[in-house]
């Protein structure tokens, strides 16, 4: 489903990211990515939904090699990832259901179909009570279990996630990952960037380790699925 094949991306100014990197991901599988700050593993996920390009090797994705996408075929890419950033960029001038009708519109659902998946996602992620709210009105988990929402209200057959429980306390962090076990569950392949402990300690689920841009031997994390 996802496949790096020696891939390696140099910033402008000479710093190398990553460095011959490869891996395969299979349909349905949930992966951690893991490294410390600067490991490159924001610069790997935006590689896989082609915000990135790379300088040398391939970034398969649904066997399409992404790093050579023209601009038109990005819409189609992005429509079958669902992504979650660390800058998520709420809109606070609409309702939490306006949040996550965005996505929709822009793919030019209509009306009632809209409605019945911005709360079939909302319920999945436990906010279908805060519809009408503010998305400011929000604490800090539920802010992010939002950006869940809109993320998969597509329902997109890949989820990608940056440090998504980055700011969140150990109980909120928990929530959000039970979250992803509901996708995991239905199928849905994820690959979630980490390095938060309490997170990785309940694991079961494969790692991909990257040092300074390198992938380091791979390794389960201990512990039941
Ligand atoms: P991580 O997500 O593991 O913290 P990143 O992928 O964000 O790592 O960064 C990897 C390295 O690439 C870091 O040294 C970072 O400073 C550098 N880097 C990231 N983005 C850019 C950019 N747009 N321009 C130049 N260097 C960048
Ligand atoms: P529905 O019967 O509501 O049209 P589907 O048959 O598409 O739903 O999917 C079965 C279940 O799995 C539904 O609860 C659906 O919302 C959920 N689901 C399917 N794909 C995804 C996805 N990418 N992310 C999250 N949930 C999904």
């Amino acid at each position: 489903m996802i496949r790096f094949n020696q891939v390696s991306k140099r910033y402008p100014g000479g710093y190398e990211a990553l460095r011959n990197v490869s891996f395969d991901i299979a349909e349905g599988e949930m992966v951690f990515l893991t490294g410390h700050s600067g490991a490159g593993k924001s610069t790997l996920l935006k590689l896989v939904a082609a915000i990135e390009r790379p300088n040398s090797g391939s970034v398969l994705v649904n066997n399409q090699n992404v790093g050579v996408l023209k601009g038109g075929a990005l819409p189609y890419l992005r429509r079958n990832l669902g992504i979650i950033f660390q800058d998520h960029k709420l809109l606070f001038d609409r309702s939490v259901f306006d949040n996550v009708l965005l996505p929709l519109q822009i793919c030019g659902f209509d009306h009632r179909e809209s409605a019945k998946r911005v709360r079939a996602a909302l319920d999945k992620v436990g906010l279908l009570k805060r519809e009408k709210a503010n998305p400011i009105a929000l604490s800090g988990g539920e802010q992010q279990r939002l950006c869940i929402a809109r993320a998969i209200v597509n329902r997109p057959s890949i989820l990608l996630a940056d440090e998504p429980t980055g700011n969140l306390d150990a109980a909120y962090a928990q929530e959000i990952m039970d979250i992803f076990r509901s996708f995991h569950q239905v199928g849905v392949t994820l690959l979630i960037s980490t390095h938060d402990e309490s997170v990785l300690q309940d694991a079961g689920v494969r790692r991909l380790a990257l040092k300074q841009g390198e992938l380091q031997p791979t390794s389960t994390g201990s512990g039941p699925a």
